[in-house]
């Protein structure tokens, strides 16, 4: 008998896990990782953007809709980045948990200490800018990450409460290293000399750590640029203004490698993610960022 109650417990506490694990879908790797991180072993996470894809505009095929379907969160960058593609998504899956204002839905938007680029005079997404609310690439400011650690550890404590000292313990614990490197990170960013960006995606790391870019390829958010702009882009990098063009994999292109060949400096990969799981690829972005080297 007592074998048997042995035997029992033992099946009992092999399949526990998979019953308890939260399933949680991130809109955006980056964000997917800091969920990893913060759930550990009890949570089960899915991301819909793969790493090389441009966060603003991804295809919302069927298949992410049904990984929505059994999600019990659900994290988005919020800001307006997902419109164009994660509202028919939530719409498909038909689950009520993770629909926004729910219980299951986090907008890392709203985690924000301050919005950044807010942008004024009548520019709009209808206009073309895709930066109507601010700038949604708020990921790039390691305490911001920090912010949806702990906006993350509460939202999971509520759904499994059993596991809620654990998930706090893992976005403290996050929150430690991440305050062990910043001297680094800072050190190295400030090495950096002054960048052009393809795309405003760096506005959050450059104002953490006084990075300066000084112009964009894109005269503003999602538009495309004319000639008479990449001419006067082109002048400024040709009087020494900027030493490096930054830009994300999906914006590289023959029209920024032709500034870059005129302007005389070199054209930079700087992702928005880098591949891997939990808190080590998420803080691993930032060394990446901060690195010297590139193509
Ligand atoms: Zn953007």
């Amino acid at each position: 008998m007592l074998k048997y109650i042995f035997s029992l417990i033992m099946v009992v506490g092999l399949v526990t896990p998979a019953w308890a694990q939260l399933h949680i879908v991130a809109t955006l790797p980056a964000l997917g990782q800091i969920a990893h991180g913060v759930g550990g072993s009890y949570a089960e996470v899915h991301i819909l953007a793969h790493p090389d894809q441009d966060p603003h505009f991804v295809p919302p095929k069927p298949t992410l809709a049904r990984h929505l379907a059994r999600a019990d969160l659900l994290v988005a960058a919020g800001l307006s980045l997902e419109i164009g593609w994660l509202p028919p998504l939530i719409e498909a899956s038909r689950n009520p948990l993770i629909r926004p204002g729910a219980k299951g839905y986090v907008d890392g938007g709203q985690v924000l200490a301050e919005v950044l680029g807010k942008p004024g005079g009548k520019i709009s997404r209808a206009l073309g800018d895709i930066h109507p609310d601010g700038n949604p690439h708020w990921w790039l400011d390691p305490l911001n990450g920090v912010r949806l650690a702990y906006q993350l550890a509460a939202r999971m404590g509520e759904l499994d409460s059993a596991h809620a000292p654990v998930f706090e313990q893992n976005a403290e614990a996050f929150a430690a290293q991440v305050q062990t490197r910043m001297a680094d990170w800072r050190q190295r960013f400030a090495a950096l000399g002054p960048l052009v960006s393809y795309h405003d995606s760096y506005l959050y790391l450059a104002r953490r750590f006084a990075l300066r870019i000084i112009d964009f390829v894109e005269p503003k958010p999602g538009i495309e640029p004319s000639t008479a702009h990449l001419d006067a882009l082109v002048k400024r990098l040709q009087r020494g203004e900027a030493v490096a063009v930054w830009l994300e994999p999906y914006h590289d292109g023959r029209t920024v490698r032709r500034v870059c060949e005129l302007g005389q400096v070199p054209c930079l990969i700087r992702p928005d993610v880098i591949a891997g799981d939990g808190f080590g690829a998420y803080l691993g972005l930032f060394d990446v960022l901060a690195g010297k080297g590139g193509r």
